[in-house]
């Protein structure tokens, strides 16, 4: 079995491939395949998730959030209204 992540809402999912729309935020999402292969995780058929590779893709999405954010001037003055 192997671990799915949704890269748009961050849930992980259980399957042998995955599903056209992400059934917790119910959109197409790029999904990123977090199963653990290695030892230190327990190994492909533990059914756990590689730690490492979870983190690097939640990484790669602040990276992208970035990107698309608006103006810093933008994001501090969102930021002060909090
Ligand atoms: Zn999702």
């Amino acid at each position: 079995m192997t671990i799915w992540k949704c890269n748009k809402c961050g849930s992980t999912i259980e399957a042998t491939t995955y599903p056209d729309t992400c059934p917790s935020c119910k959109e197409m999402c790029e999904y990123v395949d977090v199963t653990c292969y290695l030892p230190e995780c327990g190994g492909p058929t533990s059914g756990n998730i590689n730690p490492q590779v979870f983190k690097e893709s939640s990484k790669a999405d602040e990276r992208n959030f970035s990107t698309q954010s608006p103006h810093p001037l933008q994001r501090a003055l969102s930021a002060l209204k909090k």
